[in-house]
């Protein structure tokens, strides 16, 4: 039996009640890399460029996970808009895990925030607030009260693209927890899914063994065949 491939999972920082600094991950990113066969690890912030490439040459595959807003001058914009849980050093450790990741082929999957980090990394930049930046836009912002399983919108996937085959379908109920989204597309990706209102919810980087971004929560929809056939198909091409 082959070894499990192993999947690097990045954190957030969080400050406790006490005011200790923490880094956590949701469960659920965990359990879904479980699940689909692999093995989660990790991956710590805080670490210097050298350290972080003793982690990434460990890997088989970068699961980007969401969380705050990436620091706008990471993307060379300026904004009144109101911004959530900035952490330059999280952007830091993110960004040079995704150029790795970019540079050396590791099949990567970015989650929400990872989505519009690998943009990012690649070029592109982000609406810092869509109800501020985009108008008619949906609600994309269910946060807070809403159930992370909430279908705040549906998705429509290009046909024939490798998102609609892995998927098995061309038309999805996603949910929907971002104030934030792509605005200029890094030329390298196509956008390989979109909201109703024309967000982009999906992006592929062609000619890499697995470089998917998706806008919405998977980890929190594995009830769905497939939202688990996303995460099996990213572990199957660690695997390689
Ligand atoms: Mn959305």
């Amino acid at each position: 039996m082959s070894k499990k491939p192993v999947i690097g999972v990045t954190p957030h920082r969080h400050k406790n009640e006490a005011g200790r600094l923490q880094i956590l991950i949701a469960e659920d990113y965990l359990t879904a890399v479980t699940r689909a066969g692999g093995i989660p690890l990790m991956i710590p912030l805080g670490l210097d460029e050298e350290q972080l490439d003793g982690i990434f040459s460990l890997l088989d595959g970068l699961l980007l996970t969401g969380g705050g807003d990436m620091d706008p001058q990471s993307y060379g914009v300026q904004t009144q808009s109101q911004l959530i849980f900035v952490d330059p050093d999280r952007d830091r450790v993110e960004l040079q895990l995704s150029r790795k990741a970019l540079d050396t082929g590791l099949p990567f999957l970015g989650v929400c925030r990872g989505h519009q980090v690998i943009n990012v990394a690649l070029g592109g930049t982000l609406y810092t607030d869509i109800s501020d930046e985009y108008p008619d836009a949906l609600q994309h912002q269910f946060a807070g009260e809403w159930p992370r399983d909430h279908l705040a919108h549906s998705v429509r996937i290009e046909p024939k693209s490798r998102l609609a085959q892995i998927m098995g379908t061309e038309q999805v109920d996603v949910n929907s927890i971002h104030h934030q989204a792509i605005r200029k597309l890094a030329s390298a990706l196509i956008e390989t899914a979109h909201a109703p209102d024309g967000i982009i919810e999906s992006t592929i980087l062609p000619e890499h063994p697995f470089g998917i971004t998706v806008q919405w929560h998977p980890e929190c929809l594995q009830a769905y065949q497939p939202m688990r056939a996303l995460f099996r198909a990213f572990v199957d091409a660690a695997q390689k």
